[in-house]
């Protein structure tokens, strides 16, 4: 069987490094807070380019601490309005309303999943303080028209960037393009711990500095409390392993690249819509290659019995959850259009060229 994704492989991959790791980290008695977290921090601000980066627990915490650190810094107030994809992982639109704030949901472009930038100007309000743009499927979304929409509107842009860590925009690092951006280090993302890990970066020393307090129960020297903050910082243990997996990040990528120019360029098949490939200015990381096609079901069912393993990101559209009972009735057709066709085949660093004939065969001569 072609696994989804081999995380024991992946992990294993680097098996004497990571362990080397875990066995100084264990021994050092010191766990959080420390000098692990402090090189790992070093090491991910010198890759993405931006001066402060920030661990934190997980990428759903580094996006509501980037939002809550505007509220506290007097840039946001409760009932404020981000816009944000609306066929975005659910994180990101759950990061914008435990803030108080209301997400405004943007439909997205058909042919690369991501937000589509025209249409941001006509639900821009009064109340419009900000645009979380996501890397959905490590595909980059960012324009100088967004940037502009940005700029005359006095608006924040907040990067998810949880999908695509080592993209690039004009030789710019996603994390790097807007205002501040959230990563989550989840075992499953292009850069994975060993557990929940996240973490914020930016080139704003008062929001970094907020957000380092708020991380820490709104207190930057201890006993004294300045916000009523969370508890949300990065072990020890994971900032050891992601200081390792974060020098091959670049390979590991660039894997993942050469396996999606080849599903595009080879597979051939009329029941298969598939992804459109990057523009020159965008250097995309693939966390997931997604196809659209009408009978999904089918080709799933005719997929795990060829012994490729498929899952579907994502079968339901923030909107239409029972968590957000109000959107219920709302309709983004284009969305909803995507959440019922697609599907993602296995794309991951130790997938080898036979694996990828395999998949490539078996969807060609699928009917
Ligand atoms: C994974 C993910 C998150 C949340 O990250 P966690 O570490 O799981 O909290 C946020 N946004 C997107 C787009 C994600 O894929």
């Amino acid at each position: 069987m072609i696994k989804f994704l081999d995380l024991q492989k992946i992990n294993l991959a680097h098996q004497q490094e990571i362990e080397e790791k875990l066995l100084k980290t264990f021994r050092s008695g010191w766990y959080l807070l420390g000098n692990e977290v402090k090189t790992f921090e070093e090491s991910l601000s010198r890759y993405i380019g931006a001066k402060y980066a920030i661990g934190v627990a997980n990428g759903l915490d580094a996006l509501r601490l980037i939002l809550r650190a505007y509220i506290e810094l007097g840039i946001m107030q409760k009932g404020d309005e981000i816009i944000v994809p609306a066929n975005t992982y659910i994180a990101s639109v759950l990061a914008i309303s435990d803030n108080g704030l209301i997400p405004i949901f943007v439909e997205p472009d058909l042919d690369n999943f991501n937000l589509d930038v025209n249409k941001i100007q006509e639900k821009l309000t009064p109340k419009t303080k900000g645009i979380m743009i996501v890397h959905l499927y490590g595909r980059v979304i960012f324009s100088d028209e967004l940037k502009n929409i940005a700029r005359i509107n006095n608006l924040k842009i907040i990067e998810d960037n949880a999908q695509a860590i080592g993209a690039e925009y004009n030789g710019i690092k996603t994390g790097n393009l807007g205002d501040a951006s959230g990563f989550s280090f989840y075992p499953g993302k292009n850069l994975g711990a060993l557990g929940d890990a996240g973490a914020v970066t930016t080139n704003d020393k008062d929001l970094a500095n907020t957000i380092r307090t708020l991380a820490n129960y709104g207190s930057s020297e201890k006993y004294v409390n300045i916000y009523q903050g969370l508890n949300s910082r990065l072990d020890e243990i994971q900032a050891a392993v992601l200081d390792v997996k974060l020098k091959y990040i670049d390979i590991e990528n660039q894997r993942r690249k050469d396996i999606a120019k080849r599903y595009i360029s080879e597979i051939k098949n009329s029941n298969i819509i598939l992804p459109s490939f990057p523009d020159n200015e965008k250097e995309d990381v693939w966390h997931l290659f997604v196809i659209r096609t009408l009978e999904r079901q089918k080709l799933q069912t005719y997929l795990t019995e060829k012994g490729i393993q498929t899952l579907i990101h994502y079968p339901i559209p923030p909107h239409q959850q029972l968590a957000y009972k109000e959107m219920n009735k709302l309709s983004y057709p284009i969305t909803e259009k995507i959440h019922s066709q697609v599907l993602s085949l296995p794309i991951s660093p130790v997938m080898d060229e036979k694996d990828v004939d395999t998949i490539i065969l078996i969807l060609n001569s699928y009917q």
